[in-house]
């Protein structure tokens, strides 16, 4: 038995409901808000993404997919959307087109990862990107998104949290800070995190050891240390947030420790669904397009993990939308009777009717019976009497009324059942 790649996952049938349910209401909130839909390749070549997410950080460091292909070149599956938005339109020279561009991406990711709840190798992200928007009422409008799509999708007890990293201008003296503190701590890190003492200390407050996350907690604040600019910014977004009614906690440990990253970094955290609560992660990268070789442009996004929103969604207890059932079985006895059920069939298909007739040759009960399984609203019955008159009954499953229709009449029948 050949069995699916760990940290891989199977959504079947009676699963997807709630996955379609997400991905469209997520693309009808984006739309709602002016974005657009990109979609890229699955894979990139790796530099991008040891340029665009950084070669500091864990998922370049320790979770990527990366391969050799025929010719040597060395390919990597997508471990996130951002690099490769951001590449797509440096490359389609879309760098000058009118601002804010705002685009969504609805996506497989992979990295290599210890598989767990709400962590897995292949995983699904909706993500969202506005350029050319440096004020910080974009940072607001970007949140307001996420927080408008998960409280349609009835997550409730989520809480956002924000916090303000700098800008390269101040971050220098956070980062020295960082790196006296934790250098007093330097024997009882990890030993990545040693490794990033010297190269990018504020990655350490990320790390998920608990000894170094314990260390983390007596760290120097970004927020003591930002320049007037990035004060006034953070103030703006604090404020335009409270005038659009979105609740948040201003919280230090949130970082994103690149120096592209700019400014504001923001989570949504649902405690609830267990260890691996973020659901939706973002932040401003005022820096990225430059870095990836584009234009100075300034850039706002998040990622949000769609397994995590449904584990939310689950522990909220959100109705799930049902799955479709057909407004019309055709119960059909013999050669004859199966031929018209196909020609009606066929032709309520057309007018978008769901309809569906016997094709595997069951007795009268037993099609009746798959009838009520599916949930059919009506049944019409067709043997040889009523091949013989032409006329058949339409029965109503759920107050078993009857009536009387000319089988050659398909738009009687398609009115009888809408
Ligand atoms: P985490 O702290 O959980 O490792 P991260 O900082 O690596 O998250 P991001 O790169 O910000 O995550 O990705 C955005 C979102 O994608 C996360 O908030 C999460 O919901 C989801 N996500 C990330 N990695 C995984 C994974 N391996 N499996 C499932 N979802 C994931
Ligand atoms: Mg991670």
């Amino acid at each position: 038995m050949i069995q699916k790649p760990r940290g891989t996952m199977d959504i079947l049938p009676d699963e997807v409901g709630i996955w379609q349910h997400v991905e469209k209401t997520a693309r009808e909130v984006a739309e709602l808000f002016g974005f657009r839909e990109i979609r890229t390749p699955a894979f990139e070549a790796t530099e991008l993404f040891q340029r665009g997410v950084g070669d500091t950080t864990d998922v370049v460091q320790k979770e990527m997919y990366t391969f050799a292909d025929k010719e040597g070149r060395s390919y990597t599956l997508r471990p996130e959307g951002t690099a490769s938005v951001v590449r797509a339109l440096i490359e389609n020279g879309k760098c000058s087109n009118l601002m804010p561009q705002k685009l969504y991406y609805l996506i497989n990711c992979f990295r290599y990862e210890k598989p767990q709840a709400g962590r897995s190798r292949e995983f699904f992200q909706f993500g969202t990107e506005m350029f050319g928007a440096a004020d910080a009422s974009a940072d607001a409008d970007i949140i307001a998104l996420a927080n408008t799509l998960l409280m349609r999708l009835g997550v409730s007890d989520i809480h956002l949290h924000i916090n303000s990293i700098g800008c390269p201008e101040c971050r220098p003296n956070h980062r020295q800070a960082l790196k006296d503190y934790f250098a007093s701590y330097k024997d009882d890190l990890c030993e990545t995190c040693r490794e990033r003492l010297d190269k990018n200390p504020m990655r350490i407050l990320d790390c998920k050891s608990p000894v170094c996350s314990e260390i983390a907690k007596g760290a120097p604040k970004t927020l003591d240390y930002l320049c007037p600019e990035c004060t006034s910014h953070f103030d703006k977004l604090k404020a335009t947030l409270d005038a659009m009614g979105i609740e948040y906690t201003i919280d230090a440990n949130i970082v994103r420790g690149l120096d592209y990253y700019t400014r504001t970094v923001f989570e949504f955290i649902a405690p609830v669904i267990g260890a691996q609560s973020t659901v939706c992660g973002g932040g401003r990268y005022d820096g990225l397009m430059k870095e990836l070789g584009g234009p100075q442009l300034p850039g706002i996004g998040f990622a949000m993990g769609l397994t995590r929103v449904i584990l939310a969604m689950k522990s909220s207890k959100v109705a799930l939308p049902q799955a479709p059932s057909p407004r019309l079985y055709i119960a059909s006895m013999g050669d004859k009777a199966q031929k018209k059920a196909a020609e009606i069939v066929s032709r309520l298909r057309t007018d978008g009717i769901f309809a569906e007739y016997d094709l595997v040759g069951r007795s009268l009960k037993a099609q009746m019976k798959y009838a009520d399984r599916q949930n059919a609203r009506f049944t019409l019955i067709i043997g040889d009497c009523e091949i013989e008159s032409g006329r058949a009954v339409i029965k109503d499953m759920q107050n078993s009324e009857q009536s009387e229709i000319a089988l050659n009449d398909t738009a009687a029948i398609a009115k009888a059942v809408l």
